[in-house]
């Protein structure tokens, strides 16, 4: 057998633990999660070997792994584990200290990963459009007219062109932090599997896609089966929400028409049924969570995190709708600001939150079929 020199890294091995596998020295290498796991490979499979990575600080194997990704969470193997060492949750751990290793700047990870820079997150969003109401003269939300049919309008409150202004640059800032670390990733994992074969590109990406888009991985899932639901339902419901946002982008600046558009225009029809299902989505998502704790643990801040983004941010868009319906001006202006700030919040640190699984994930499940492991 090749000699294979180990190096551990203690930092790393501080690290994960700090991001929430505090229960990883426990395991003791029965491999009872690697036989129980239904989503894993057969040859080579996880989530055994990664514990062992993790307990001696070996970072290379683990940040340059697909393994990590192809693990979809479900915690049958936490829930078996003899030891309490929660595989399931250490695994989300380690994916965490992945992201913050690739996406830059590293003060941006810092800040999103930190629970207690969790007040600034939103403290920056909401000093920005303060300074803009400021500017505009429109901190006086009573002083505020409604639009010339005499309903209440947003951009009266706000205008489109400033929440542009802001918007789009912090959603290409995360698209580019998002390439950049993708293209890191990739090589790394390349370099680590020595290659990536002469295999069809075009069909490791349809694949993997049909694979994402049924949901399949989570049909394996035993103890937190109703994570297919759930996750499906904001899955959907996020698509669209983007489709519903495309669409509010061309009736404004390809066909000039004003807000408000009327409850049976097709981009209301669909961004209502999508802000519904998004919030029946994430309900079932947290009460999942609450009921099965015992078994499959509560989740880490970084887990609580984007839940609570993506509830405010669907919550506080339906409210801004529902209370601009019932023409009451100044809570529908307040609420429409605090759903302003969400929507920063989701775009602005998404590469660094868990909001980055969606693309890492991808990525490792591509690069998986890719040197046929997955
Ligand atoms: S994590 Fe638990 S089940 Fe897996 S090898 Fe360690 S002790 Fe065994
Ligand atoms: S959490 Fe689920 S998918 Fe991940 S290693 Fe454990 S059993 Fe496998």
């Amino acid at each position: 057998m090749a000699e294979q020199i180990v190096s551990p890294d203690l930092n790393f091995v501080k690290e994960v633990i700090a991001a929430g596998a505090d229960s990883l020295k426990k395991c003791y290498q029965c491999s009872t999660c690697t036989v129980v796991c239904e989503v894993t490979p057969n040859n080579k499979p996880f989530p055994r070997k990664e514990m062992l990575y993790a307990q001696w600080g070996m970072k290379d194997q683990l940040i340059t792994n697909p393994d990590i990704w192809l693990c979809h969470q479900c915690s049958d193997c936490t829930a078996f584990c003899p030891r309490g060492a929660k595989p399931g949750e250490v695994l989300g751990a380690v994916r965490k200290v992945t992201i913050k290793e690739y996406s830059g700047p590293r003060f941006m990870a810092e800040l999103t990963s930190n629970p207690k820079y969790a007040l600034l997150l939103f403290a920056i969003p909401v000093a920005i459009f303060l300074v803009i109401l400021g500017a505009i003269g429109h901190l006086d939300l009573t002083a505020i007219s409604l639009n010339e049919n005499g309903v209440i309008a947003f951009p009266e409150f706000i205008p489109d062109i400033y929440v542009d202004m802001i918007m789009v640059p912090t959603a290409g800032f995360a698209a580019l932090v998002f390439l950049l670390a993708i293209t890191k990733y990739w090589s790394a994992m390349a370099a680590s599997a020595g290659g990536v074969g002469g295999g069809d590109i075009v069909n490791s990406i349809t694949g993997t896609l049909i694979d994402i888009f049924s949901h399949k991985k989570f049909s394996a899932c035993g103890v937190a089966k109703d994570r297919k639901v759930s996750h499906l339902l904001v899955f959907y419901s996020f698509i669209g929400l983007a489709i519903t946002t495309s669409l509010g982008v061309f009736y404004v600046y390809g066909l000039k028409w004003e807000m408000p558009y009327p409850q049976t225009n097709i981009l209301k029809l669909i961004g209502n049924a999508s802000a519904v299902g998004l919030l029946v989505g994430m309900t079932y998502m947290i009460t999942n969570r609450m009921k099965n704790q015992a078994k499959a643990g509560l989740g880490s801040y970084f887990d609580w995190l984007l839940i609570v983004i993506i509830f405010g941010t669907c919550v506080t868009g339906i409210l801004a709708e529902v209370i601009r319906l019932a023409k009451l001006p100044v809570p529908a202006y307040i609420t429409y600001f605090a759903h302003l700030v969400f929507i920063f919040v989701l775009f602005a640190y998404a590469p660094f939150s868990k909001m980055a699984h969606m693309v890492y994930r991808t990525t490792a499940m591509v690069f998986a079929r890719h040197i046929q492991r997955d």
